[in-house]
């Protein structure tokens, strides 16, 4: 009787630890399948065990038709054949992403560790926009290297000349010009990295600091005036349209630098006798929106949807000529997108261009004019 109950104990005991072992996988596997990295179980033959759904998505598995099945089978892909034959696992490999539920192409890094006997565990990770980033960051500081080198030549060439020729004063004064012409365009295109390195790391802009408008419109055309003069050696009309006192929420700086790059621009690419209008609307919705219109050369659309990207140039030469850096549009859109504002441009080649600063709602106050609002109320 005794010995009856004591094997029904262990019985019940025995079945107790395994469920207990069965519900410490259950939740282990899902502690792997919430991984953010793809988990590949396989056995001493690289035959597939298990794996998560981002393996699956990263290699195109699916969970009823490939276990155990070799994993080189499945993922037919070179480098992951060559990866496998050396056992050098020291290392992980890149691939391409085989999802099929993704348009763009997508990397894959994969590395596989072996544990226990020969068993080996194999995980995988996107690494699509780190890679897209770093390529980012080459092109940029290609961009730049290869910006500051073309006036830093060029300045070398008239200091080797000073130095070597005998030139008479008028000659000598000409170099300087063309000297100085040098340095100010390596210190503009300075100040617009440094203005785009501020941008990136300072904190956003607040909500509730206001800025008239009129009068950040009315400054940036005073200074578009001036650089019209330099540019040109007369200043081009520009107009300034505002209603009322209205305001935006913002960083006056930023928005300063925003505003004037789009005069500064409409003022290099608009011939000396035409005009350029900079005017403010608030629209029905709320929206409030500043446009600067030029009668310049314009821009051939297939060129429009770049000319965000920094070193961007339709005409190089006349950027240049006009003291360009290639990088005002992309600092303009830099501003706009941390005052949640969008910059819209349209334009028609050879006759002019329009460039929109597009605020929301919330950054837009509109002062209520305060004889209108008596004229209401009686
Ligand atoms: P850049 O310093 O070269 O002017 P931006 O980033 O400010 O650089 O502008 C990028 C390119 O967009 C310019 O090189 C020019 O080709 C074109 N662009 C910008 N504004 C205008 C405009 N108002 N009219 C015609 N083209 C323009």
């Amino acid at each position: 009787m005794e010995l009856a109950s004591y094997v029904i104990r262990q019985r019940r005991r025995h079945k107790d630890r395994l469920a207990y072992s069965d519900k410490r996988l259950e939740d282990f596997l899902a502690a792997m399948q919430a991984s953010p990295n793809g988990v590949v179980l396989m056995d001493a033959d690289d035959r597939i065990e298990w794996f998560n759904q981002t393996a699956a998505q990263h290699f195109g598995l699916d969970a009823r038709r490939d276990a155990q099945q070799h994993f080189t089978n499945l993922v037919r892909d070179p480098v992951i054949a060559a990866y496998f034959s050396a056992r050098d696992f020291q290392h992980s490999v890149l691939i391409a992403g085989r999802s099929s539920a993704r348009s763009s192409a997508q990397r894959i890094s994969v590395q596989l560790h072996v544990y226990g006997e020969s068993r080996s565990l194999l995980l995988s990770s996107d690494v699509t926009a780190i890679e897209q980033a770093e390529a980012m960051r080459r092109d940029f500081v290609a961009n730049v290297s290869h910006e500051i080198r073309t006036p830093l030549t060029v300045l070398g060439g008239f200091v080797e000349t000073l130095q070597t020729l005998q030139l008479n004063d008028a000659e000598r004064v000409r170099y300087l010009d063309l000297m100085a012409q040098q340095a100010s365009r390596m210190q503009s295109l300075v100040d617009d990295l440094l203005t785009l390195s501020k941008l990136e790391g300072s904190p956003l802009p607040s909500e509730d600091g206001w800025i008239h408008v009129g009068s950040l419109m009315r400054q940036c055309a005073d200074e578009g005036r001036v650089l019209s003069n330099l540019v040109w050696g007369s200043a081009q009309e520009i107009h300034v349209d505002f209603d009322a006192e209205d305001q935006i929420a913002g960083s006056e700086s930023e928005l300063h630098s925003a505003l004037f790059n789009l005069v500064g621009n409409a003022v290099r690419y608009t011939p000396a006798d035409k005009s350029i209008s900079v005017s403010w609307r608030c629209e029905a919705n709320g929206q409030g929106v500043v446009t600067v219109t030029d009668q310049g050369i314009g821009i051939a659309p297939d060129h429009i949807p770049r000319l965000t990207e920094r070193f961007y140039r339709v005409d190089r030469s006349r950027s240049r000529e006009t003291g360009g850096t290639g990088l005002g549009l992309a600092i303009v859109k830099h501003v706009l997108q941390r005052h949640d504002a969008e910059l819209k441009i349209e334009s028609t080649f050879g006759s002019g261009s329009s460039f929109q600063m597009v605020f929301p709602a919330h950054r837009v106050r509109v002062q209520v004019n305060p004889s209108a609002t008596l004229v209401d109320q009686n």
